[in-house]
């Protein structure tokens, strides 16, 4: 076999785990494969400081061509994935690039609302090209409705508020991020939207967006009817594993991988296209975190090439930053079935209020800090996970 290392999708996992390789001294032929035009970019600034125009695009990106280039990473860009088999992985033009050893990094696609297409003034964001556009759409003016109050839509709601916007954010669930973070932290979220002038909407539904010339009508079940310049539409992801159906790696959970991310006979998966086995809770979870993905890259790299990783798995990590306030979180919110304050906030301010989340059992799945990165940092570390009696696998 001569067809090396192939790793499909050029982004911060494909990358990494590219790089990594090469750190770990495997010399063989190595390419990353990634439908986009661009190199690989960095996500999480697409919707802060390049939608807030602080940051021109470019800044965003993860590399350059002379560094692959040093390091002998052959690039294929532009090249969608469409299938593959046990040897080779197929392209969107037919061609078929062999592979000893694949590795999938495909990530997650934005759900779109049902008869909306890229391009007009429903707007979605995930990839450079969108943050670009939506980024001239703001800077055009409001009003702006953002659809889906989860992490992406609120940072959006934040910056468009920076142009002076008038912006409303509408969202099923009783309170802002309430599915991911339940109740009682989406509360801090909803009060410091409303503190910045958003209008906030909760528990009411979508029920259609409609697109007409200079304006977007979205009407909502309880037949409040909203005009928006610019709709951003950020209601999840879903992974881009379609094009593994002939792996049987397809899962609409995501490529389900075993605690170092492999996937079957010489496959593996990293990032938010993959599902790894949890040992310590005994599931299997697809992150959507960026240091997930690069915690990921390091193990994937040793697994690939039959070493032991460096070190154990850290609990996932994320955090965004909204106006000024910066939250981090921890550990696995999805197993909370309820939330404490450690630590509130100065004067009763949601600033500084420091969550603990507990299972049913007790035991602390979680953390998290509204602005209060120093004590956030002690919990973060504290968080050290026991793998449970007898894992079981869903
Ligand atoms: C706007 C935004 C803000 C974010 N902010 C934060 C944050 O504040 N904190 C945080 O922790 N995380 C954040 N994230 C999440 C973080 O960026 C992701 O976890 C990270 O990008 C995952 O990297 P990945 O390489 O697995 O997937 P991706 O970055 O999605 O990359 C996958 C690549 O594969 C390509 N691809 C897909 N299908 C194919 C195919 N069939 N063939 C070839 N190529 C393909 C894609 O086009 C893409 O280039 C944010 C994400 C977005 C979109």
């Amino acid at each position: 076999m001569s067809g090396g290392i192939v790793v499909v999708g050029a982004s911060l996992a494909g990358l990494r785990v590219a790089e990594a390789l090469r750190g770990n001294g495997y010399t063989g032929r190595l390419r990353l494969v990634g439908d986009e035009p661009h190199l690989p970019y960095d996500r999480p600034p697409l919707s802060k400081h390049v939608l807030t125009g602080e940051w021109e695009a470019g800044r965003t990106a993860l590399t350059t061509s002379a560094k692959l280039a040093e390091a002998g990473i052959e690039t294929v860009l532009g090249a969608r994935a469409v299938a593959a088999d046990t040897e080779s992985v197929t392209l969107a033009d037919g061609t078929r690039i062999a592979y000893d050893r694949l590795v999938v990094a495909t990530g997650a696609a934005a759900r779109t609302w049902p008869g909306t297409a890229p391009g007009g003034r429903v707007h979605r964001l995930r990839t450079l090209d969108d943050g670009v556009r939506l980024r001239t759409a703001l800077a055009e003016g409001g009003p702006v409705v953002v659809v889906g109050g989860g992490f992406i839509g609120l940072e959006v709601a934040a910056a468009a508020r920076g142009y002076g916007l008038d912006v409303t954010v509408v969202e099923l669930a009783g309170t802002l991020l309430e599915p991911v973070l339940g109740p009682e932290i989406g509360a801090c979220f909803t009060r410091l939207h409303r503190a910045e002038g958003v209008r906030v909407l909760t528990g009411v539904p979508l029920t259609s967006l409609r697109e007409g010339t200079g304006a977007v009508t979205v009407r909502l079940a309880d037949g409040t009817e909203l005009t928006a310049a610019h709709v951003v539409v950020g209601i999840g992801a879903e992974p881009n594993n379609a094009w593994l159906g002939g792996l049987g790696l397809d899962d609409a959970a995501g490529v389900p991988c075993d605690a170092r991310g492999r996937a079957g006979d010489r496959v593996w998966a990293l990032g938010d296209v993959a599902a790894w086995e949890q040992p310590v809770h005994g599931d299997r979870v697809r992150h959507e975190h960026w240091t997930s993905a690069v915690d990921q890259a390091a193990v994937v790299a040793a697994a690939v090439l039959g070493r032991e990783p460096a070190r154990p798995q850290a609990p996932p990590y994320f955090w965004s930053t909204q106006y000024d306030v910066n939250f981090q979180l921890a550990g696995r919110p999805d197993l909370a079935a309820s939330v404490q304050v450690l630590e509130a906030g100065e004067d009763g301010a949601d600033r500084g209020t420091v969550f603990a989340l507990t299972d049913a059992t007790g035991r602390r799945v979680a953390v998290a800090a509204f602005h209060n990165p120093r004590r956030f940092l002690r919990l973060r570390r504290e968080l050290r996970e026991e793998p449970t009696e007898a894992p079981s696998r869903p």
